[in-house]
């Protein structure tokens, strides 16, 4: 089922790109072989569930005033004539996504009669990457990382206004709440590593710290644009299982409306279903928040993160499911939103071409900034642009150039096609022609053998580009990036045919800002008081990011939902965080 803008050529399904002649690509397209490719998504939503943002890229001032914010409006008690079923467990998980399964396993694991439900048919899964520090991954490949200046990185990058013992709580238990998680499905046939590909560089750096999952038998040859047999449709698959196994009811399409308190008292249930045919799942100790985010949701979107609607598009899966729900539940009995705003938006150049670290110019044909920042930056700022255009420019070296900077270990990160690089394995440069080869077909890249050519093809003024070309070569021969600082060894010169301009779409991926959480995962009041029996774990709880989606730790979207889902199972289930092992400290 496609969006109905899915049929509109990428350049005008987006009043950013008004004026700028199209390349002819539909936005189905665009996604088959970008997103899919990109993050090695299968099953668990189709390609054709994608959805674009039609909106313009410039907020007015007006969206984001006060309006009377419709989640403001309590609703009415659902009248009891109204359910008419009862089902009473230990623990009722709200969400059948990453966190809500090792939320629900590991409340199973104490003891606990665990129920989940889930307004969709099925489980959610996207992407695949997963940090965790210091798990048995890293002893394994005898790999290290200073957890603490990693830490103090991303501190930095909140500009300190993220709640800080989050952060050194997932500083000091990823590894186990990792450990446990291979534990539970290597036995089942999958294996476990770390992404070799991270950025290495020295100004903008990440780390080693992103594990991902796959099938022994996973080809990961990108053949027609999919990763196969990786990251987290095969971890979600497992993990369903698991939960089948073990006894956990798990009632797929049943869509949880209102939460039950009584006045300040404890939580004890929440309605569910259709209207005039409502489940009451009624939880003896605890229900736990486990919806997503909410970048399905226009005016929550106004409301906190203004900045995360000038994106070219957004996509999920399951489509549309990041409606916030469990964020407006909460604020209806009680619980409090982070109070960091705004709240980041994980935004990447997820849908279009690859934009490594060449020259990037904007609808002017100019040079806009020093291209070795990362894909987030990228993204969040190519929207500052006229018309939020923005192009990655290479010559016919422009690949053998990747890889040896990546092999170099001076350049990579999000930035190219192979998210699923194992930690030891080289650079894969035809893996990486390969897809380029299907950017160009999709017309995503676009090649010419003259740089006036090129420029005619990107629809830029072809005096400026060409005169931006001959600049930038200058400063490569001289090897001194005086305009934008760029570090000298990525300075490559733009001269042989043909010639290649890579087409950068960015792409809202989840929001990052959610509930007011404590390092237990009680959901808190706007007192910071705990709302009893409340819990709430992955992307719907709050306080972990603020302003931005730090990338220096690739995966901790992911990472959170294992580390506080493990810990919202445990105390939910009665049980103490302490009973998860810490990093020596
Ligand atoms: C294409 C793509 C790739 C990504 N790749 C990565 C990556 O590699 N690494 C990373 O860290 N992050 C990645 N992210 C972001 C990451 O997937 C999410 O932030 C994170 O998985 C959220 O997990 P969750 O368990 O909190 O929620 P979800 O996975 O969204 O699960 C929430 C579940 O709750 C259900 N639900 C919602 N409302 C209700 C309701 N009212 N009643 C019942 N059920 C409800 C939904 O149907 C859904 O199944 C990616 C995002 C996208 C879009």
């Amino acid at each position: 089922m496609g969006s109905k803008n899915d049929d509109k050529s990428v350049p005008t399904a987006s009043p950013v790109t008004t004026g700028v002649s199209t390349t002819g690509i539909s936005r189905k397209d665009f996604l088959k072989g970008s997103a899919l490719a990109m993050l090695g998504v299968a099953s668990a939503g189709t390609l054709a569930e994608a959805q674009s943002r039609p909106e313009s890229n410039t907020v007015p001032v007006e969206s984001c005033r006060h309006e009377g914010w419709s989640w403001e409006t309590k609703p009415a008690p659902i009248p009891a004539a109204e359910i008419k079923n009862t089902i009473t467990a230990d623990v009722v998980v709200i969400g059948a996504g990453l966190s809500g399964f090792v939320a629900a396993l590991s409340a199973k694991e104490r003891g606990a009669d665990v129920v989940i439900i889930d307004k969709n048919a099925t489980y959610a899964a996207r992407g695949g990457h997963i940090t965790a520090f210091n798990s048995k991954v890293h002893a394994r490949l005898g790999i290290k990382n200073d957890y603490r200046q990693t830490l103090r990185d991303w501190i930095a990058w909140a500009q300190g206004k993220v709640k800080e013992e989050l952060l050194w709580e997932f500083g000091h238990k990823s590894g186990a709440c990792m450990d446990w998680l291979i534990d539970q499905v290597e036995p089942r046939g999958l294996k476990v590593t770390l992404w070799g590909g991270y950025y290495k560089g020295p100004d903008y750096t990440e780390n080693p710290v992103t594990h991902f999952f796959y099938k022994e038998a996973s080809e990961f040859d990108y053949k027609n644009g999919i990763a196969t047999g990786t990251g987290n449709p095969v971890l979600m698959e497992t993990l369903e299982q698991i939960v089948k196994e073990r006894g956990i009811r798990l009632d797929y399409k049943t869509k949880a409306v209102q939460l039950v308190r009584d006045g300040s008292g404890p939580v004890t249930a929440v309605i569910a279903g259709r209207k005039g045919n409502y489940t009451r799942y009624a939880a003896r100790k605890s229900i736990i928040i486990a919806t997503g985010c909410y970048a399905s949701n226009d005016e929550m979107k106004r409301r906190y993160s203004p900045y995360s609607l000038a994106v070219d598009s957004q996509i999920y899966f399951p489509n549309k499911c990041n409606t916030g729900d469990g964020h407006i539940m909460a604020m209806q009995i009680g619980g409090a939103m982070q109070r960091q705003e705004p709240h980041g938006a994980a935004v990447h150049l997820e849908s279009g071409a690859a934009s490594y670290g060449f020259l990037h110019v904007n609808a002017l044909g100019q040079r806009w900034k020093n291209e070795d920042v990362n894909t987030q930056s990228k993204s969040v700022t190519k929207a500052l642009q006229p018309k939020g255009i923005a192009w990655s420019i290479y010559d016919r070296h422009g690949l053998d150039q990747v890889k040896q900077q990546v092999d170099a270990g001076i350049a990579g990160g999000l930035f190219y096609g192979q998210m699923f690089q194992r930690m030891g394995a080289p650079f894969d440069i035809e893996m990486e022609r390969h897809l380029l080869e299907q950017d160009i077909k999709v017309g995503k890249v676009v090649t010419a053998d003259s740089i006036e050519e090129l420029a005619r093809k990107m629809d830029v003024p072809v005096d400026k580009f060409v005169a931006t070309v001959n600049r930038y070569n200058k400063l490569v021969a001289n090897k001194n990036d005086v305009d934008f600082g760029k570090r000298a060894e990525l300075l490559t010169a733009i001269v042989d045919a043909p010639f290649y301009a890579g087409r950068l779409i960015s792409t809202l991926l989840s929001m990052a800002g959610g509930l007011r959480t404590n390092v237990n995962c009680e959901v808190l009041d706007a007192e910071d008081q705990p709302v009893p029996h409340l819990y709430a774990t992955g992307a719907a709880g709050g306080d972990f990011f603020a302003n931005d989606y730090p990338t220096l730790c690739p995966g901790t979207n992911h990472g959170r939902c294992v580390t506080f889902g493990r810990i919202a199972g445990i105390v939910a289930a009665g049980g103490s965080v302490d009973l998860i092992p810490s990093l020596d400290i």
